[in-house]
């Protein structure tokens, strides 16, 4: 058995996202054969696959087939996403992503923290920037340190199990008085002036709203797409429509919608009680031809352990939600990559020809 045949085993198998073998899509690395034994690391577009697993078993079922009696497959990912050379700091960085909300108290920093948690947990390197100028809460939510002087003029960021944390709110306490403009330079400081070192992520958490403010930092921040945060209620999903059409103006891809305080479970039964309505986040990611990433249920140990700044949270059905919401964005994302360097390709192809 040799390599040739090992690669058209493998090109049976698809990633159900990118629509391509695996082969081509260059996941096989490190090959090594040695009699019926063979060896591989499978380098997926980001830490998040969702379907990581179920790719990994059907290598091992594909390569068993053809009479291997020992498959050693590693899993490894190398984050797919827009280098950008022009700022010292944003280098480096492969996704921005916007964690937005139409009118402020939906949940928007619970869940941008939850969102920096999950790629955390699930390999990523990530950085959170709290950029609500309004209520700037990822301090207290952290419990992060202060940043640090670096070289070169930078600021170094406080790490926080493993997260860069920046948040407005570390540099002056009158966050709230800013001005468009200001924020933007702001902003821009954090991104070009923090040394973020290697992102696979940077989870920010935007200020609420629609408004100068938030266009002008959309205009500026390089974003790879944007969350939308809503609770059932049609107030909120009204002002999120108005946020997802600023987002479409500026044609920053709409990832997907999270429905927080969705729905309550009590102790004593299994039913979803559902206090503040029904099916606001489903209503607008068919608007948007997009998808509901999550409904997160009310939840007093969420509330309680953000304020007490606890990493590990203790309801851990929350987690298993929030983790499949960031690999759907983390697929989402890989695809858009993915479409953006094929035309690339296609473009070279054409012009050589
Ligand atoms: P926003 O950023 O939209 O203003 P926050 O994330 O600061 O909102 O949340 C507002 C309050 O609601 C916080 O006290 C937070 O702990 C609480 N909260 C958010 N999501 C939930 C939830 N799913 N269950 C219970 N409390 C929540």
């Amino acid at each position: 058995m040799d390599d040739k045949a090992v690669l058209s085993a493998l090109a049976t198998i698809k990633d159900p996202d990118l629509n391509r073998d695996i082969v081509s899509l260059g996941f096989i690395k490190d090959l090594s054969l040695s009699g019926s034994r063979v060896s591989f690391k499978l380098e997926l577009t980001t830490p998040a696959c969702p379907v990581k697993d179920a790719l990994k078993t059907q290598c091992e079922d594909a390569l068993k087939a053809i009479g291997f009696s020992q498959v050693d497959v590693t899993l490894s990912a190398q984050t797919r996403g827009q280098v950008r050379p022009e700022t010292p700091s944003t280098g480096l960085i492969r996704n921005m992503i916007a964690i937005a909300s139409g009118k402020g108290g939906v949940g928007k920093s619970t869940t941008a923290l939850q969102v920096a948690k999950s790629f955390k947990r699930q390999g990523a390197r990530v950085g959170l920037l709290d950029a609500d100028i309004y209520g700037p809460s990822q301090m207290l939510m952290t419990k992060a340190g202060q940043p640090t002087a670096g070289p070169n003029s930078m600021m170094v960021p406080p790490l926080w199990n493993g997260i860069k944390v920046i948040s407005v709110g570390m540099f002056q306490s009158k966050a709230n008085i800013l001005r468009g403009p200001m924020t933007a330079q702001i902003i821009k400081q954090f991104l070009t002036q923090v040394d973020w070192g290697e992102l696979d992520y940077l989870i920010i958490d935007y200020p609420p709203g629609t408004g100068d403010i938030q266009l002008t930092v959309s205009q500026l921040v390089p974003l790879s797409g944007a969350v939308l945060v809503t609770t059932p209620q049609e107030v909120a999903r009204i002002d999120v429509l108005k946020a997802c059409e600023m987002f479409q103006t500026l044609k920053v891809p709409i990832l997907g919608f999270i429905e927080n305080m969705s729905y309550f479970t009590c102790d004593q039964c299994d039913k979803k009680h559902r206090f503040f309505g029904e099916g606001a986040a489903k209503k607008l990611a068919d608007e948007f031809s997009s998808t509901v990433l999550a409904e997160i249920p009310l939840s007093n140990t969420l509330a309680i352990e953000c304020d007490k700044g606890v990493f590990d949270n203790t309801d851990t059905s929350n987690n298993a939600l929030f983790d499949r919401a960031t690999s759907m964005i983390a697929s989402h994302l890989s695809t858009l990559h993915m479409q953006k360097a094929n035309v690339l390709d296609n473009f070279s192809l054409e012009w050589r020809a």
